[in-house]
């Protein structure tokens, strides 16, 4: 059996690992298009181990965000991937956000997260330069680069017989019963399943998969920027707003990384290309496939507000200040140079939804992960084992001879509870 994972992320990583734990004998390759992994989301975002506060008790993203934070501490204690604890706030500096704070609370403690209320005195003793209303604390959080995370498992991977093919672009699929023919950039290759852990470029490799079958959903590209603050001293450990419970992200926050520098975002601007990390990356191709799909103009139409707002502060350092002096007023714009950026991989519904859960769809002969954004990092190894539970190659193995001949009547895309 021969399993192809499109994709040198995080999440095709711990597919892979999982994959390879619950199956030695299989054949489990991965092709990465870049000349290593992690060089997209995976090795560009905000290093944090989530602790699952934010998501809804029963979702996809708690589930595997609680039991996915256990598994990548267990993982990096295994094989020396160093993280530090550090702790968390999130506060509410305006009164009409303290509901949001409590269903915070609330949906914390439902996902059996260790969380506080901190009146504005105890937020002070806990963040010294801090201000605002009222504040919860979760004290047990971590951060890690999740590039080293993403070097490990690729080094496990390869110990344990997997292959790891970088510099490999997919570019085309076909599936004739019961081959998957792949053509990369380099060769042409076969297997019998593939999963799509492609990130930005999910939708494609799954409309390149399944050319017949009507996707539920598009990749649009959200950019997020950094500053990173040089009065480093005025942030301790991690100071988060009250995110707005409409959107999938977690407003400009401050972030103390594991190399100890601090960095202040992301924002959230629509990118012109899926991999724009600079405002001056334009993909014509690209930026016309998220103009003319009907779900962006939903999304705009009931977001233009915030929309405009993430453009203005894009370009306005002082409109960036004056977001990051709602959590800590001493910081002033002198005390902010700008930082690196990383791309959301954000699957929107023809219907402009934003996609809040993670997405997994499957038929009988491929799984296609088509929203993994914030906290998947942190979710990784479990997402990579609910993916791997839910392929039951014994059975598989049993129908292929059954379906023999029937390769056309394959199940419909079902999504992965
Ligand atoms: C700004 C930002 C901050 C974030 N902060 C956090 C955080 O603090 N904590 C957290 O848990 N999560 C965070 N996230 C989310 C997290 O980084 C992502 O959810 C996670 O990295 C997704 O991993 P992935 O493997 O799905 O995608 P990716 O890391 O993007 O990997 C997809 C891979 O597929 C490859 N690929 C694409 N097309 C092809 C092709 N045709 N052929 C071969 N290969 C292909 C790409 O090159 C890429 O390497 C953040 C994300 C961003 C952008």
């Amino acid at each position: 059996m021969k399993i192809t994972i499109i994709g040198g992320g995080i999440v095709g990583l711990a597919t892979a690992y999982a994959l390879i734990e619950k199956y030695p004998t299989f054949e489990v390759i991965i092709l990465e298009k870049e000349t290593d992994v992690a060089k997209h989301q995976t090795g560009n975002n905000s290093g944090v181990v989530h602790s699952g506060i934010y998501y809804k008790p029963g979702s996809l993203k708690a589930k595997n965000c609680v039991e996915g934070k256990k598994k990548l501490l267990d993982f990096c204690d295994l094989y020396d991937v160093p993280y530090q604890q550090c702790q968390k706030v999130l506060v509410a500096s305006r009164h009409e956000e303290l509901p949001t704070l409590q269903e915070l609370k609330r949906r914390g403690e439902a996902n059996g997260v260790l969380v506080e209320e901190l009146s504005q005195e105890e937020l002070r003793e806990v963040e010294p330069h801090a201000a605002g209303l009222k504040a919860l604390l979760v004290p047990q959080c971590q951060i890690i680069d999740y590039t080293r995370v993403a070097n490990a498992l690729a080094q496990a991977i390869q110990e344990k017989g997997g292959t790891i093919h970088t510099g490999e672009k997919v570019s085309h699929l076909h599936f004739s019963f019961p081959h998957w023919t792949i053509e990369t950039s380099k060769k042409t290759e076969m297997c019998n399943f593939i999963i799509n852990c492609a990130g930005l470029y999910c939708d494609k490799i799954a409309k390149m998969a399944l050319p017949d079958k009507q996707l539920p959903c598009k990749i649009l590209p959200f950019r997020g920027e950094y500053y990173l603050l040089q009065k480093q001293e005025l942030v301790k450990g991690l100071i988060y707003p009250v995110p707005n419970p409409k959107l999938p992200f977690l407003g400009v926050h401050l972030t103390r990384m594991i190399d100890g520098s601090v960095e202040a975002g992301p924002n959230a601007v629509l990118a012109t290309a899926r991999e724009g990390y600079t405002k001056s990356d334009f993909v014509w191709r690209e930026t016309a496939e998220t103009l003319t799909y009907p779900g962006f103009w939903k999304l705009s139409r009931k977001y233009w507000k915030t929309g405009v707002y993430e453009m203005y502060r894009s370009l306005s350092k002082k409109a960036f200040t004056k977001s990051l002096n709602r959590l800590v007023p001493a910081i002033q714009m002198d005390d902010l140079v700008p930082g690196g950026s990383g791309v959301r991989a954000q699957a929107v519904l023809p219907n402009g939804r934003l996609v809040d859960d993670f997405l997994i769809l499957q038929d009988d002969y491929s799984m296609h992960v088509l929203n993994a954004p914030s906290p998947a990092a942190t979710s990784s190894l479990s997402i990579g084992q609910t993916i791997v539970k839910k392929l039951d190659f014994e059975e598989w193995k049993q129908t292929l001879f059954l379906q023999k001949g029937l390769a056309e009547t394959a199940s419909p895309l079902q999504s992965v509870p």
